[in-house]
């Protein structure tokens, strides 16, 4: 086995296991090694720190995967990390209510790059990172052994398998092709999914726990659900009562699943709108137009990819929240959030501040929201905390 030698003074976040090692932190690698093998990875004065794989062709060019010497990667132990993946989430399984959610969540649970979302008994993977690529077999029939789907799907994030020199991939892997649409239950709510064609693995699951929260603002009230991709926040809305529901997307395809999973919880006979286009200028224009809404969500897609688009990220969300404040009508409700994870929550708040002093109004957070626990933050590794949320009220 290969070891790969840090640099001298660059041990402590391993010592503190965070599971990257970054190229300029090697000092050098010893011994034959292909990307995606495994390596022993020592300080400059030669003690054992951990074991993970190795891919020279990214940033990031160890995964670590242990940082016990005893502990081999081997079939053992992808069982062990799977089992404590699948036993983390026993308490979702056990809700009829609700019959998808993620059940592996890479790195925070120490199964870097793998991505595994359930929807019913059809499992939708992510390989993310060449060092679970080129395992993917095991894994698979490690998945099947354990969560005994009907059958596992494929799904590539294009983006992130670049980053690791990976072309991308899909299809099945195992057992049954699931079906173009799939039904699942979300806190007793009906959705159809599109695990196939669909943003991500199909459905943002990160968001169950806020679709909940949000629904208790909109009884009665008009909702402005901007990036609504397949009417998640709308159908949680709507079954409460509340008033006319204006979904935004650039999505036609996201939209039209919205009115079907509308029409799937009973919901279909109401006045709802469903707009396509951008929702920077059609917020502009409902602002132009005078329209005003009781409740506003903001789900906007991630808008940093990297420390450089900051900046940029945070004017888009300050131009979204601002238009958002200013549609909103006095006592109104912001339900506002970034899946950033370069932007903190603080910088979120910050800018959400900026947004309200621009629009000359007070607000108070009432609430703050985060991702659901099946996406664990693991806490040695922040940057797995990514979803940020605010409820706020315009007084
Ligand atoms: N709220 C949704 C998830 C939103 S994901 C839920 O609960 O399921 C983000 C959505 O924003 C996607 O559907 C994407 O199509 C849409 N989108 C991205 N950029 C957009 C833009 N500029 N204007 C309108 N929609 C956009």
């Amino acid at each position: 086995m290969a070891t790969v030698i840090l640099k001298k003074g660059r041990a402590r976040p391993v010592l503190q296991h965070h599971p990257w090692i970054f190229s300029g932190a090697i000092a050098r690698i010893e011994g034959e090694a292909q990307d995606g093998d495994v390596v022993v990875v020592r300080d400059a004065g030669g003690n054992f720190l951990a074991r993970g794989t190795l891919n020279r062709r990214s940033q990031i060019t160890v995964r670590l995967l242990t940082w016990d010497q005893d502990q081999a990667i081997d079939g053992d132990f992808w069982r062990a990390r799977l089992a404590q993946a699948i036993t983390g989430r026993r308490a979702l399984a056990g809700d009829p209510a609700t019959t998808a959610y993620r059940l592996v969540n890479a790195e925070a649970d120490l199964l870097p790059g793998l991505i595994v979302d359930r929807y019913g008994d059809i499992l939708v993977v992510q390989f993310l990172t060449l060092g679970m690529n080129v395992r993917k077999g095991e894994i698979v029939s490690l998945l099947a052994e354990l969560a005994r789907p009907r059958g596992i799907y494929e799904r590539c994030d294009a983006e992130m398998r670049a980053k690791e020199g990976l072309s991308s991939q899909e299809g099945c892997l195992w057992g049954e092709e699931p079906p173009d649409l799939l039904q699942i239950l979300e806190n007793g709510l009906r959705f159809w999914v599109d695990v196939k064609r669909g943003q991500k693995t199909g459905f943002y699951l990160d968001q169950r726990e806020n679709r909940r929260r949000a629904q208790v603002y909109c009884p009665g009230r008009t909702v402005l659900n901007a990036f609504a991709y397949t009417g998640g926040f709308a159908v949680y809305a709507a079954a409460v009562g509340a008033g006319q529901i204006t979904n935004v997307d650039s999505s036609a395809e996201a939209l039209d699943l919205a009115q079907r999973n509308m029409a799937l919880n009973g919901c279909a006979a109401r006045d709802d709108e469903f707009v396509r286009g951008d929702v920077f200028q059609v917020l502009r224009r409902y602002r132009v137009q005078g329209r005003f809404f009781d409740v506003v969500i903001l789900d906007p897609p991630k808008f940093a990819h990297t420390q450089a688009q900051v900046k940029r990220a945070a004017r888009g969300y300050k131009d979204i929240n601002l238009l958002a404040l200013q549609l909103l009508r006095p006592g109104g409700v912001l339900v506002t959030f970034s899946c950033s994870g370069q932007i903190s929550t603080d910088l979120f708040q910050k800018i959400v501040f900026g947004a309200s002093v621009d629009a000359g109004r007070d607000v108070q957070i009432i609430e703050r929201l985060s991702q659901g626990p099946d996406h664990p933050v693991l806490l040695s590794f922040p940057e797995s905390q990514y979803l940020k949320g605010l409820v706020c009220r315009v007084l």
